[in-house]
């Protein structure tokens, strides 16, 4: 039910809450979820929460509530959820459901359709979308879901209310670490394994910091080497992986500069664009050409604090 999203998504559930107890209910909703995994039961909870006739948000007080029921056996006749067919929502699933919905509710005010990633919709399918949303009905509701806001149309997005989702810092981490596993040709960490996955997230959150010193604060980072680097990253292992991200992440910098899709550490575009600002296209190539050299040195057990002071140095000289 709607409350149990409460303390993971505050804002979003605060905006739906009061749409139903205020009675101020758009017509349409976009909710950018952000590969958030219950993205989908939220918007599902949502739905539910406008169509409960006792208007019950926790699920302790809707036991006997037949239409939550129904709604959760998909059995609901006045719902309809569409999801992508293959990589793209069709233009037949769009006239089906102009079609369906040309009719009057049967079980109660509302008629409410969700679209699971709207940001695939073909071109045809999009228009037949936006008329349905350009004459809006009474009592029809539309909640749109999407991944990627800016890939859903404008035309669509100025259409909707949009409730965007926030992230904490544990699940940006997650989809950076999944994404990063698939260009680490290491299984040094086993992510499957909580632990594991805890180390590993620090070492990201490590070398994020150490960049970001490194970029703001220039040669003075030599000063703090040991509180951001050595306390951290100790072993052998640690040390290549951390250099392996250090790589990565200087390689975001790039392709943001160059105009090209940030490809793992999506999440700190901020940070990115900031550095990117910063930096010549020369110079990022000379500080991972650098970075690479010196893994290499790593191999043969050169002595950590040289190395780390060495890299320091190396990264800031010549500017
Ligand atoms: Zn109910």
């Amino acid at each position: 039910m709607l409350d149990d999203y409460q303390e993971k998504q505050p804002i979003v559930y605060k905006i739906m809450k009061n749409a139903v107890t205020k009675d101020k209910i758009f017509h349409a909703y976009l909710l950018d979820i952000k590969n958030c995994s219950f993205g989908n039961e939220m918007a599902l909870a949502f739905v539910k929460y406008l169509l409960c006739p006792n208007k019950k948000s926790n699920s302790n007080n809707c036991v006997e509530c037949t239409r939550c029921k129904k709604i959760d056996d998909s059995n609901y006749t006045d719902l309809k959820i569409i999801d992508p067919d293959g990589i793209w929502i069709k233009k037949e699933q769009m006239d089906e459901l102009q079609e369906e919905f040309s009719k009057k509710p049967i079980e109660g005010k509302y008629k409410i359709y969700i679209i699971h990633q709207v940001e695939k919709l073909n071109k045809s399918a999009a228009n037949s979308l936006l008329k349905f949303l350009e004459e809006p009905e009474q009592g029809i509701i539309a909640i749109l879901t999407t991944n990627n806001l800016f890939q859903v149309l404008e035309t669509i997005r100025s259409r909707c209310q949009i409730l965007s989702f926030t992230k904490n810092k544990i699940e940006t981490l997650d989809n950076t670490m999944s994404i990063l596993q698939n260009y680490i040709q290491t299984n040094l960490y086993d992510l499957s394994k909580p632990e594991e996955q805890e180390k590993y997230s620090k070492l990201i959150l490590t070398v994020i910091e150490f960049i970001k010193n490194i970029e703001k604060k220039g040669i003075e980072t030599l000063l703090y080497t040991t509180k951001l680097w050595h306390n951290k990253i100790k072993e052998k292992e640690e040390l290549l992986y951390a250099f392996d991200i250090m790589t990565f992440f200087y390689n975001d910098i790039l392709n943001q500069k160059c105009n090209r899709p940030i490809k793992i550490f999506i999440d700190e575009n901020e940070l990115i664009k900031q550095l990117a600002h910063n930096n010549t296209i020369e110079s990022l190539s000379r500080k991972i050409t650098i970075i690479m050299q010196l893994k290499d040195k790593i191999k043969i057990n050169i002595n950590n604090g040289l190395l780390i002071d060495k890299l320091i140095l190396e990264l800031i000289g010549g500017e």
